[in-house]
């Protein structure tokens, strides 16, 4: 079994802040981390029956949604998900190799892909889905807030952040120290009272999501008028009312 590093005060805790409100399902982030890390520190990342009716391969990040409220309230959230680089990482206490192993330097949780004996044990403690197994290798990968970005001093300041951020369209993710509460990262969190994901299992993630913002939304018409037999009305009247209902939103 492995062991976690001493929790040291002021300690580096590097992660992401995802902003569930403005995230639009666009799948970049998701596609921007296979195409740097398959040619990265952990790549290749292969692909099984890519173009068949069951395509399965190795995704560090993925995004899933869900829909939320009822009938005009309801709405769609997109939810991408990665290793939360947890601060109580059990995927990281069950490896019986040290394969996997969580950095004192900065918190980031990795594996060594040179002593992983591929026995899953870790991806059966992740409760979050975020281990994967790449079959052709027989070792488990998972993300590694992109290290071979954010600390390449070949590339231009600017672009030291993991891929999935630089890539993002509508800024719904940040990266930073998240174990210091003066940053930029830490000061959204608070302002937005960013959440963990399930943090009644103890695991303490370090990546934190802003939670989606109540919907504007106009006032409803009286029920005598929301009643009307939809016989009455015409096409082109109902299309114009469903244009106004979506355009007030
Ligand atoms: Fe480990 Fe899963 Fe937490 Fe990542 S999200 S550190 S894989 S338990
Ligand atoms: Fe450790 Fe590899 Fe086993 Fe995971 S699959 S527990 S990293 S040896």
């Amino acid at each position: 079994m492995t062991s976690l590093p001493e929790p040291q005060a002021g300690q580096k805790k590097l992660g992401l802040v995802i902003d569930l409100d403005i995230c639009v399902g666009c799948h970049a982030c998701a596609t921007a981390c296979k195409e740097w890390n398959t040619s990265g520190f952990a790549g290749p990342l292969p692909d099984f029956n890519p173009y068949g009716a069951e395509p399965c391969g190795v995704w560090f990040n993925r995004v899933h949604s869900f829909e939320e409220g009822e009938e005009e309230g309801a709405r769609t959230v997109y939810f991408p998900k990665s290793c939360l680089h947890c601060d109580e990482p059990a995927c990281v206490t069950v490896c019986p190799t040290g394969a996997s192993y969580k950095r004192a330097e900065d918190g980031i949780v990795l594996v060594n892909e040179e002593i992983c004996i591929g026995c899953k044990l870790c991806s059966w403690a992740c409760p979050y889905g975020a281990r994967e197994f790449d079959q052709d290798a027989g070792v488990m990968k998972k993300c590694t807030l992109c290290i071979d970005r954010i600390y390449n001093e070949n590339l231009a300041e600017k672009e030291r952040l993991p891929a999935c951020v630089m890539v993002c369209p509508t800024s719904a993710r940040h990266f930073g120290d998240l174990g210091d509460p003066e940053s930029e990262v830490s000061q959204m969190v608070a302002d937005r009272r960013g959440a963990d994901l399930l943090p009644e299992l103890g695991y303490r993630p370090v990546n934190k999501y802003l939670p989606p913002r109540a919907q504007r939304q106009a006032p409803r018409p009286p029920a005598t008028e929301r009643a009307a037999p939809a016989d009455n009305i015409s096409i082109a009247e109902r299309l114009a009312r469903w244009a106004d209902r979506v355009l007030s939103r």
